[in-house]
């Protein structure tokens, strides 16, 4: 019999778990427009879920339904069971944090956060203890006095979290929540936005353009693109398992070589790639007929890059001349070209010091390119 602990973590994984946000058959049209196109998504309690997408792909859309702000042009959205359709944002157990902040820029940083609890009429001393607590929590208890001028943008973001956070609502919406700060700040605000997260234990449903980002704070992400989803799963399944070009592409950097099933067996398939022109040996079976047209989508940390020809192997190996080298420090990026249409991109960790400050590969060196049976991920779409 399964344990059920087994998925306290993964409540996705859990069939008899109760999503708490339910997102069913939603629909936005504005005029003749389809911004978000008939999507369904289950959210469970406590989860850090992104939904992750380019511009003007309906993920603010999405996220101003779950608030209240936008009504559906159908379907329904339940939060904790009960469906939100003639619910106005005011009563609903959510709070949302906009991208500006919005801070009140004449009030001092506790009364920025005391805000929503006044306008509640709770009693003086709750108020109190509370702000405070919630400024603790965001370590901006010596910042208390300030106004929203006098702070760093790390520290606007921080006060716009307590605010969001101290009327307990059961799920935080945030709209590209670190978008103002630098990308040091963001790094370190990411883990800390993660911290305070599992401490509350409240469901987060963030908004995001940068993959990163969604990659680093999330239990799971939904990519969107033009107003559906075209893949949910965790970070590690959407990264390793992508189930399209578009979401490989989007995720993460992936060389793609496009070809044809040559051979389909059970533990194995091969693909004879046209562009660029090798083969290429996965080790297991799919569900996609021999002679079918496909993509193979390669990471460029999956590919290792050598001087020396790898050794008898036919398939999973190119030929090619160094076209570019990025030195980043800790890794190289290096742009491999196999023939006048390919160019193949493979990131090499600097594990040595290059010797006397030459580079072990240099540009124009010719090399050969290798990688995994259990590397490639074969796409059909
Ligand atoms: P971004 O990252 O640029 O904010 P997004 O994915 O959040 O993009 P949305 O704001 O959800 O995108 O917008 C989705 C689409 O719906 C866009 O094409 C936008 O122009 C359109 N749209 C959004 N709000 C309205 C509105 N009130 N009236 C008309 N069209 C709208």
């Amino acid at each position: 019999m399964p344990d059920p602990s087994q998925y306290t973590d993964r409540p996705w994984m859990d069939s008899d778990a109760e999503p708490f946000i339910k997102v069913q058959s939603v629909s936005k049209q504005f005029g003749s427009f389809t911004a978000v196109d008939n999507v369904d998504l289950d959210i469970y309690k406590g989860e850090l879920f992104s939904l992750l997408g380019g511009s003007g792909c309906g993920k603010t859309t999405l996220l101003r339904m779950l608030a209240g702000f936008e009504t559906p042009s159908s379907g329904n959205i339940f939060i904790d069971g009960v469906n939100m359709n003639d619910v106005p944002p005011y009563e609903r157990p959510v709070n949302m944090m906009f991208q500006s902040y919005a801070l009140f820029p004449h009030m001092t940083v506790e009364n920025n956060v005391a805000y929503g609890l006044k306008r509640e009429g709770f009693g003086k001393i709750e108020i109190k203890q509370r702000v405070d607590d919630m400024l603790a929590m965001v370590e901006l208890t010596q910042f208390s006095k300030r106004k929203p001028h006098q702070l760093s943008g790390g520290q606007k973001q921080r006060v716009a979290l307590a605010r969001a956070l101290v009327k307990s609502p059961k799920v935080l919406l945030l709209d590209e929540p670190l978008a103002a700060l630098d990308k040091r700040l963001r790094e370190q605000t990411q883990f800390e936005l993660m911290n305070i997260q599992e401490q509350l234990g409240v469901t987060f449903v963030v908004v995001t353009h940068d993959q990163e980002e969604a990659m680093t704070l999330s239990t799971r992400i939904a990519v969107m693109d033009t107003g559906r989803f075209m893949q949910i799963g965790t970070p590690t399944e959407i990264y390793e398992f992508p189930e399209s070009r578009l979401v490989a592409n989007f995720i993460g950097n992936a060389n793609m070589f496009q070809g044809r099933i040559i051979e389909n067996g059970p533990d194995h398939v091969v693909v004879q790639s046209k562009q660029p022109e090798c083969e290429i040996y996965i080790d297991h079976g799919l569900e996609i007929q021999e002679g079918h047209k496909v993509w193979v989508a390669l990471r460029p940390e999956k590919i290792k890059i050598s001087k020396q020809a790898p050794d008898e192997a036919r398939a999973n190996q190119v030929k090619g001349v160094v076209h570019d080298i990025a030195y980043l420090g800790k890794i190289s990026i290096y742009r491999v070209k196999i023939d006048d249409d390919t160019l193949i991109e493979v990131t090499s960790p600097n594990l040595s010091r290059p010797k006397d400050g030459n580079l072990a590969i240099d540009w124009e060196d010719e090399v050969y390119l290798s990688w995994e049976a259990s590397s490639s991920v074969v796409l059909s779409k």
